[in-house]
């Protein structure tokens, strides 16, 4: 999209509000929240509902707030409402002065529930969760009437306050709307609306013992922030008559309207909170910001852009079916971002020395080399060259198998930015026989990559000088999973049966080019012929450690291509 407008972004929700902006509907404006549970960071399933909310509250001049759902006091950390808040910032929206939490409205959701009792709409129930259970019905059976659900509002008053006040156990009372136990949507038979838990909570202490449930207070802070479109996943789809219900019968004076729209889910990737957690406590990764791990704060430190994750959001849209997307898809936008941000660099993953034996001993020379072919605004760098270089292991091949271009015995290739080399003769271990150094010769006219004769060479390699390289350390990692659906785990195990076990492979004798001694955390570079990498958080002042993002290999433009050509 370089220097070009994006196309305008349709989906039916955008198509929604435009027609109801064309009817006059649409009052003063948009205004959105995105409203996450404080229980995990955030993951690129939160990105898309962050970019549909952020995005359609920027595109209709309106507003998107950001609201943490903290109703639900066992769960929830400080540490995740911290890291949503970068994680949201890092992906360029911003909340301003509207950040908000569920558990700022306590005293208002009460004084709802009191309403709602008063009105008879509501009433306490005795019954056990196991009997609340029971007397629901099924999707095929209406349900039965609690025995409690003709209390009389003012017993049901006094009893709610009594819950408040701590007096009656956890699970022996709940506040139940008063709706309709044969209704033929389940969330309508008498839901509950507040349970008894003697748990303190993050923001307000112990001054609850009584907690409101998810449809009773989302709906309420939706309507108390003056949201107009309250924007979640399909799950909820069923819940809608239930937040109507709760708007229609108190006096909040505001009804937004709810619209579902389809969740990310991704192959080779699990996205419930729950089940990340799981991973980050039994230490299969190393933290929720693990390179491997699908949240947002892992995909920051493998190296992913907020700009790929905002493209692949854009691309893969809103719609109203649940779908599977190929996390091909995902590389393919943080390669494509990164080719056009990443300097190239040239790193030596499995290093082999090469002694260039007709080059002066301690001689230096250097050459420009430029930092992006992709922009020439990038500039170029110098490069350090001597007689004694490192290249790739898997460059030389004492015996080649056909259409093998690379160093042999007798083989001419490029280095690239520098000259042509031949490979002369090999030194071996001793006592393995394996390959330990190659001897070259090079030829001095081909300097910066040609000859005079023009000869050609099908190859052209990377290298660093043995004599001012940098060791670093190089974390290869790749897709958690081992199966495109690792939920679909074999009887008598569950999902982290599907691990892969070779998701990470660490290189501890890497050789970098000099210019990425100070290169600084967080930074990408490609490594030519290698993929793209980038300096963890955790690389110091020692050896820099780089984690790959993504190889060069496209598999996503691969599998088009085959696609349209069929
Ligand atoms: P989990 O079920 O893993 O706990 P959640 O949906 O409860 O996730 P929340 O913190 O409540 O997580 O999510 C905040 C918002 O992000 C919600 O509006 C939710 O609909 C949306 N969201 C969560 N996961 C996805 C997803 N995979 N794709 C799109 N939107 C999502
Ligand atoms: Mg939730």
């Amino acid at each position: 999209m370089d220097g070009q407008e994006k196309p305008a972004k349709r989906d039916f929700v955008r198509e929604i509000i435009n027609a109801e902006l064309q009817d006059g509907k649409a009052g003063d404006g948009v205004v959105t929240r995105f409203p996450p549970e404080p229980n995990g960071y955030l993951h690129i399933g939160h990105a898309k509902a962050i970019c549909l909310d952020f995005g359609v509250a920027e595109e209709f001049d309106g507003r998107c707030h950001l609201r943490f759902d903290d109703t639900n006091p066992e769960k929830e950390e400080e540490e995740y409402i911290d890291s949503i808040q970068e994680d949201i910032k890092w992906l360029g929206f911003n909340w301003g002065k509207h950040l908000y939490y569920a558990s700022d409205y306590y005293d208002k959701f009460y004084k709802y529930a009191t309403e709602l009792i008063a009105d008879g709409k509501a009433y306490v129930c005795d019954l056990n969760p196991d009997d609340i259970r029971h007397y629901r019905g099924t999707p095929t059976e209406p349900g039965k009437n609690s025995p409690y659900r003709e209390r009389p509002a003012g017993e049901n008053l006094e009893l709610f306050e009594r819950m408040k006040k701590g007096e009656f156990e956890e699970g022996s009372r709940v506040l139940r709307a008063k709706i309709d136990m044969s209704h033929p949507n389940i969330n309508m038979r008498d839901p509950a609306l507040y349970r008894i838990k003697k748990v303190a909570h993050h923001r307000t202490g112990e001054k609850w013992c009584i907690y409101p449930m998810y449809d009773f207070a989302h709906p309420i802070s939706d309507a108390l922030e003056g949201i107009t479109h309250s924007l979640c996943t399909l799950e909820f789809e069923d819940h809608r008559p239930l937040y109507d219900w709760v708007l229609d019968n108190i006096t909040v004076g505001c009804h937004p309207r709810q619209i579902e729209f389809a969740r990310l889910n991704l192959t080779y990737t699990v996205m419930s909170k729950r089940k990340l957690l799981k991973l980050v406590k039994d230490g299969r990764v190393s933290g929720w910001d693990d390179p491997r791990m699908p949240t947002l704060s892992g995909l920051r430190r493998l190296g992913c852009t907020p700009d790929a994750i905002r493209n692949f959001c854009d691309r893969i849209s809103v719609d109203k079916t649940n779908s599977t997307i190929d996390i091909a898809l995902l590389e393919y936008f943080i390669r494509e971002d990164l080719n056009k941000k990443a300097g190239r660099v040239m790193a030596v993953l499995n290093p082999l020395k090469l002694v260039i034996d007709n080059y002066p001993e301690g001689k230096t020379e250097e050459f420009d080399a430029d930092n992006n072919p992709e922009d020439p605004s990038a500039g170029t760098r110098k490069l350090p060259f001597s007689r004694t270089i490192y290249v790739e292991k898997d460059d030389f091949r004492e015996t080649p198998p056909k259409g093998y271009f690379r160093l042999y015995p007798g083989n001419e290739v490029r280095l690239k930015h520098a000259y042509y080399v031949t490979c002369k003769r090999v030194v071996k271990d001793p006592a393995t026989g394996e390959v330990v150094e190659l001897h070259c010769e090079y030829d001095p006219s081909s300097r910066g990559g040609g000859t005079p004769d023009n000869r050609k060479v099908k190859s052209t390699l990377h290298w660093v000088s043995a004599g001012h390289c940098i060791d670093a350390e190089i974390r290869l990692y790749d897709r958690l999973f081992g199966t495109e659906n690792p939920d679909a785990a074999p009887e008598g195990s569950d999902f982290t049966a599907n691990l892969n076990p070779d998701s990470l492979k660490i290189l501890k004798n890497c050789k970098l080019e000099p210019s990425l001694k100070n290169a600084k955390p967080g930074k990408c570079f490609q490594f030519l012929r290698n993929g793209y990498f980038c300096v963890d958080k955790g690389s110091g002042s020692g050896a820099p450690v780089l984690n790959r993002t993504v190889t060069l290999k496209d598999s996503w433009a691969k599998m088009e291509n085959k696609q349209s050509k069929k």
